[in-house]
């Protein structure tokens, strides 16, 4: 296991930007500080590459914070018969768990079953999964029977309640993940900034060769030079693959076919007692032909996802009143207590950069592939998008391998992240669950010490976020502004948008005494408001 330990590196963004404006040729530049993003940097640092990343807004404010928190083979897939994609995910899923152990666990979950022939036939695919996992397998799949299925869930509809399969996947806590990833790339010497944008793309000979910025705090701009330019902005890739089509086309007109398909999922958070026990559900068929879970995370339960095309990119979308209803409504057909409107502490929306086959229109985006897609342009840019989270680091290294064969960079040998622990990860004691605990200290890992010898840990804001914590998240985890500490480090926007908001004045009078900046109070007081607004 190659450990990293670089104690608890400043992310003082003054050395930052000063780190940036130094006159120099990287090997590789990456833009998008999501998880796609961060793992090429983390990956291409770790085989001894010069590395920096730019990321617009924060690292994770994208789709990266807003998956359904599941480390999964993906057992959807299999039922499409995706199988070379569901072994790359259950590989992976094992590396995440042991790289990431205070912030990756595995989970149980329950599918119940309501007709006599669901157990034996939803059990045959769990038990291929379990086949498929080999010795990546987290647990055995067992098949339930009603009494068994009730006492796992005892919240579920017993009423024509025949049994259930129970199987075992992992979940994670995402937007932590991020920050990890980051901050283990700083720590094997690449330059990661928040908050700068590229703007446009450098060309020499029609050859990419740099990135043009913005500063977004200071509009400030500075051209980053790159032997190779990677794109890893998620749903926003065609923006930047739109600017290189551009300046390539000769009349500077040329529009590049747009290759992601944007289609968005919505996950509602309520209470545990909705899902007392300490598995997820999973309804393997819902009414439009999806899966959906309820997830115990952090304390509270997660009900989600839909799966609905949308083109408009909007960085904080919101969710469509029928995606309510359909979570809600499917969530009453297997839940004897069932939630309603007025139980949802917060609500959140990603989008998923689904990759679109030649001559698709994009609007049917649940038969569109999941899988991650990697081009290289006529001028070198190299894009990456797709996939999913728990395949990050295959698709890092599946990037770096299409970087050599177009003779972008020198070919180094692959595998150097497989047993690389990510910062905080050093064994302690063993890590608290993360179904059964708030956000608190257990999300440090082994760095809980540092967090407490910040002024103000014995100060705290609300169970589980102390002052300490909000320094600790301007000082070492880039945090700006009441939002990054709020969604981000501390995850309270996601499980409760109201207490959130109740917090907002005392993180912002910490964060502009460490910044010296406004903390933009205000806007995250009306983001607040949103995820809570649920449509009518
Ligand atoms: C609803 C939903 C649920 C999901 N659930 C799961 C799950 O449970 N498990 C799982 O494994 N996967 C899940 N996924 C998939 C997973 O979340 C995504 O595949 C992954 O987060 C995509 O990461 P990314 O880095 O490619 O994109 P993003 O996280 O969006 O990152 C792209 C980044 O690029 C930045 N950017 C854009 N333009 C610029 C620019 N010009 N300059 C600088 N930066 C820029 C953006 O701000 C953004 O931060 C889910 C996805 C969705 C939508």
């Amino acid at each position: 296991m190659t450990k990293v330990r670089h104690g608890v590196l400043p992310t003082r963004r003054e050395d930052l930007l000063a780190r940036l404006a130094e006159p120099r040729t990287y090997d590789v530049a990456v833009v998008g500080g999501g998880a796609t993003g961060l793992g090429v940097a983390l990956d291409a640092a770790a085989r001894g590459f010069s590395v920096v990343l730019v990321e617009s807004h924060d690292f994770a404010k994208g789709t990266s914070s807003r998956a359904t928190k599941l480390v999964h083979g993906g057992v959807r897939y299999l039922a499409q018969g995706n199988i070379a994609l569901v072994r790359e995910a259950l590989h992976e899923r094992t590396t995440l768990l042991a790289n990431a152990p205070h912030l990756a666990q595995p989970l149980a979950f329950v599918m119940p079953s309501y007709h006599w022939w669901e157990t034996p036939f939803y059990g045959a695919g769990l038990t291929a999964y379990d086949l498929l996992a080999g010795k990546a397998g987290l647990g055995k799949t067992r098949f339930l029977g009603r009494a068994a299925t009730l006492s796992r869930l005892p919240n579920a509809q017993p009423n024509g309640l025949c049994g259930g399969v129970e199987y075992w996947d992992g979940q994670f806590n995402d937007a932590r993940l991020a920050l990890a990833l980051a901050r283990t790339a700083a720590a094997q010497g690449a330059l990661l900034v928040n908050y700068c944008r590229a703007s446009g793309l450098l060309f020499d000979d029609g050859k990419v060769t740099g990135l043009q910025c913005e500063d977004m705090e200071t509009g400030a701009t500075l051209r980053l030079r790159a032997s190779c330019v990677i794109n890893a902005t998620g749903v926003w890739v065609d923006a930047l693959r739109q600017l290189d089509g551009e300046a390539n086309s000769g009349d500077g007109r040329r529009s590049t076919k747009p290759m992601v398909a944007p289609s968005q999922g919505v996950h509602l958070v309520v209470e545990r007692d909705f899902l007392p026990g300490d598995v997820g559900l999973m309804v393997p068929k819902t009414a439009d032909g999806r899966v959906l879970f309820a997830v115990p995370w952090l304390g509270k339960v997660i009900l989600g996802t839909t799966d609905t095309p949308r083109n408009d990119l909007a960085r904080e979308p919101e969710p469509f009143k029928e995606e309510v209803e359909f979570i809600l409504s499917e969530a009453a057909r297997y839940l004897r207590r069932a939630p309603t409107r007025a139980d949802v502490r917060s609500m959140w929306v990603g989008l998923r950069p689904l990759v679109k086959p030649q001559n698709d229109d994009g609007d049917n985006t649940k038969g569109l592939s999941r899988e991650h897609t990697v081009l290289v342009s006529r001028s070198g840019l190299v894009t990456v998008t797709g996939g999913k989270w728990t395949t990050y680091r295959a698709m890092a290294e599946d990037v770096l391998e299409k970087c050599f064969d177009k003779d972008l960079l020198p070919r180094r040998p692959g595998g150097v992240t497989t047993h690389m622990r990510v910062v905080g990860a050093e064994p302690t004691e063993a890590a608290p669950e993360l179904i059964a605990h708030a956000p608190g200290l257990h999300s440090y890992g082994s760095e809980q010490s540092a967090v407490q010898s910040m002024p103000g840990a014995k100060r705290e804001l609300s169970p589980g976020l102390s002052e300490a914590m909000v320094r600790f998240a301007v000082r070492h985890e880039y945090a700006r502004c009441v939002e990054d500490v709020l969604a981000r480090r501390s995850r309270l926007l996601f499980l409760d948008a109201r207490l959130a908001a109740s917090l907002a004045a005392k993180v912002a009078a910490i964060v502009a005494e460490e910044t010296g900046l406004d903390p933009q109070t205000d806007a995250f007081l009306s983001l607040a408001q949103d995820y809570l607004r649920v449509p009518q």
